[in-house]
């Protein structure tokens, strides 16, 4: 049953028209209800820590909330000062287990933002192929990265990256990031991270190790 209190509109969550306008041609007629439950609250800026199956429409609920503080932001630095030389810099950080997710996560962030005309840069890097594309790709840094663990500790010990102004945390599927063995790389990962940050945390299963990197990220 739906609480009387959730929101059953995306018009009621809070998000900004560039992306309801793309909700609407992307037909998504209702917030699932982790959307519904949780975009008012990761617009507030507040931690999440949600158990979320593939299907869920997860991505939808932390990609929205960032895209919309990462365009209000760059839309307030551009208004003061014009743009800012932050150097390889990423504001979004979303760590995930695969490849797949990460090309699959980095795409829908893509489609999320047309409307938004090609002011947030998104990134995808992981494993299995060259390095160097996904080096030149980084130059100046970007909005929005998306990565698996080992990848990215790679490229930062070649300095292509920086994570000291990462301003929001995500952990796509933290249960299998953890079983296919990252926990050392997400410990390495998370020592380079700024204190306060946002940080959102979706699983499908909540076992000993996924609370106990709840309980280091909290
Ligand atoms: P996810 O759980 O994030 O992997 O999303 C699963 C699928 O549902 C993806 O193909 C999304 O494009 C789609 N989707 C997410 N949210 C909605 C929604 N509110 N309405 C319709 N489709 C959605």
């Amino acid at each position: 049953m739906t609480s009387i209190s959730t929101p059953a509109q995306f018009t009621e969550l809070g998000l900004i028209p560039p992306l309801l306008a793309r909700l609407t041609e992307l037909k998504y007629l209702q917030p699932t209800p982790i959307q519904a439950q949780a975009i008012p609250s990761v617009l507030a800026g507040r931690d999440l820590i949600a158990g979320a199956n593939t299907g869920s429409g997860k991505t939808a609920t932390f990609a929205l909330p960032l895209l919309q503080h990462i365009f209000l932001q760059l839309s307030a630095d551009t208004a003061s000062n014009g743009k800012s030389n932050k150097g390889n810099y990423v504001t979004g950080l979303i760590l995930v287990p695969t490849r797949e997710l990460a090309k699959q996560v980095a795409e829908s962030i893509k489609s999320y933002a047309v409307h938004f005309n090609g002011a947030i840069k998104t990134v995808a890097v992981f494993g299995g192929v060259s390095v160097n594309t996904q080096m030149l790709a980084l130059r100046g840094g970007a909005d929005i990265l998306v990565a698996t663990p080992g990848r990215l500790l790679d490229l930062i010990s070649s300095n292509a990256i920086k994570l000291d102004l990462v301003k929001t945390l995500v952990l796509d599927e933290a249960d299998r990031m953890l079983s296919l063995g990252f926990t050392e790389e997400l410990s390495a990962l998370l020592a380079l991270l700024p204190k306060k940050k946002q940080i959102l945390l979706f699983s499908a299963t909540f076992p000993e190790q996924v609370k106990a990197l709840t309980q280091e990220l909290l």
